[in-house]
């Protein structure tokens, strides 16, 4: 039986769902497991053949630890493929340098440039435009077997290159290049570069030359590079909220949105400097969670009139707000802090009112604008007697306790884990 063919087997019969297997090293997909079961599923790995293997990869886990599922390869090729986009495009950004920032994500949008190109054999040009902004250290890759020099990167820190791709650790490329086994890596200032990078040498190491019209654009980008840059900043900076487009796709699926609706609420999320955002199945009757990590709401609440909806959202997301203003030490000391339970309860009552305060003013400009029909939000803590935060904040504590949770990104899983069910 061969993966496809399982996978046909399983979404057919709706018994099981699958994990997918992945190689560390390629990311890529190298087999597949039926069982739900963790313990099961350290016992038996198939490959694509359906051929047992019990060797070192595993199943990727998200953010929160947990393995993720698949239900279909189209699943997994579309999680695969965001993945890789992310991490790419996080290869490029590094706030210290906006100049490079902006250098390695844009050289990905020329036309007709396969980006990594510059890096088999161009890389020793790129490296002498980039030494014209300042940056004068470089590292050079020594191949013991070809016995010259096959890679070279601008050396920012003692653990910062940058090459076309973008930034990238020592340990990533000791990694890339097997350092230390086939490869040396080894300092060198302009001088040595210049040989490099010198026409003739450059002619003669690279076999996959760059037309002169395409070499002009990346020229162009370094020189924009040093323009704007507090434009640069911000714009390649910022980063998006995970799972935001998928979070939009499925309220359009349900609800009429206008494009301005839906723009709104896409810059309001993102704006809060929100991690992560999605829908998911509770096992409490929560309708919505902010975390440190992120917002969860109740996927019942898709089920509810549109500015009920909108209103949890923008109650959850005025919370990622809070966050953003007091930072996380202060927004989770009511439950790891020295203040007493009084004093946590009354914070904590203030946050919800505030929350709530701020959602109701957004209801109102949107409804002012036309984008959604009339609604009374409700004010949920504004009338909750004091005595039962308290007792909620206690119960907590002593939960919490028990689990020995003792840091911001604990309490933020305890809560997760909390709200989340398992299917
Ligand atoms: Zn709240």
């Amino acid at each position: 039986m061969n993966l496809q063919e399982s996978i046909r087997r399983i979404i057919k019969e709706e018994t099981e769902m699958l994990f997918f297997i992945f190689n560390p090293k390629t990311n890529k997909v190298i087999g597949f497991n039926l069982t739900y079961n963790s313990e099961e599923f350290n016992n038996i790995r198939y490959d694509e053949n359906g051929r047992s293997r019990d060797y070192g990869f595993g199943p990727q886990k998200d953010d929160f630890g947990d393995t993720i599922k698949f239900d279909s390869l189209e699943d997994v090729q579309k999680w695969y493929s965001d993945k890789t986009e992310k991490h790419l495009q996080k290869q490029t950004q590094n706030q210290k340098y906006p100049d490079l920032s902006y250098i390695a994500n844009s050289i990905r949008k020329i036309d007709g440039l396969d980006y990594q190109v510059i890096n088999r054999g161009s890389c020793f040009k790129f490296a002498k435009e980039i030494s014209k902004l300042g940056y004068n250290k470089f590292t050079f890759i020594f191949s013991e077997e070809e016995q010259e020099v096959i890679h070279v990167y601008v050396k920012l820190t003692n653990n910062l290159y940058f090459d076309a791709n973008g930034f990238h650790t020592k340990k990533e490329i000791k990694n890339e290049y097997y350092v230390g086994e086939d490869t040396e890596m080894y300092e060198s200032s302009i001088d040595e570069l210049d040989n490099f990078s010198d026409l003739n040498t450059y002619e003669c190491l690279t076999t996959i030359p760059i037309s002169n019209d395409v070499w002009k654009k990346v020229i162009q980008i370094i020189k924009q590079s040093r323009m704007n840059l507090q434009e640069n900043i911000r714009r390649i900076i910022k980063e998006e909220t995970e799972g935001i487009d998928t979070f939009l796709d499925e309220i359009s699926n349900k609800y009429d949105l206008s494009d301005e609706l839906k723009t709104f609420i896409k810059e309001f999320i993102q704006d809060s400097n929100c991690k992560r955002i999605n829908f998911s199945n509770f096992k409490i009757g929560a309708l919505g969670m902010a975390l440190e990590s992120g917002v969860l709401i109740n996927s019942k609440v898709l089920e509810r009139p549109l500015p009920f909806m909108l209103f949890v959202i923008l109650h959850e997301v005025a919370h990622q707000y809070q966050f953003k203003k007091y930072g996380v030490d202060v927004m989770y000391n009511c439950y790891l802090g020295d203040v007493s339970v009084k004093e946590a309860a009354e914070f904590m009552k203030t946050t919800e009112e505030v929350a709530d305060e701020f959602a109701s003013r957004k209801i109102r400009q949107l409804q002012k604008k036309g984008l959604i029909g009339s609604f009374t939000s409700p004010q949920v803590y504004k009338n909750m007697p004091l005595q039962n935060i308290i007792m909620m904040i206690n119960n907590f504590k002593n939960d919490m306790k028990g689990q020995n949770i003792d840091s911001p990104k604990k309490v933020s899983e305890y809560f997760y884990n909390m709200v989340k069910s398992e299917l």
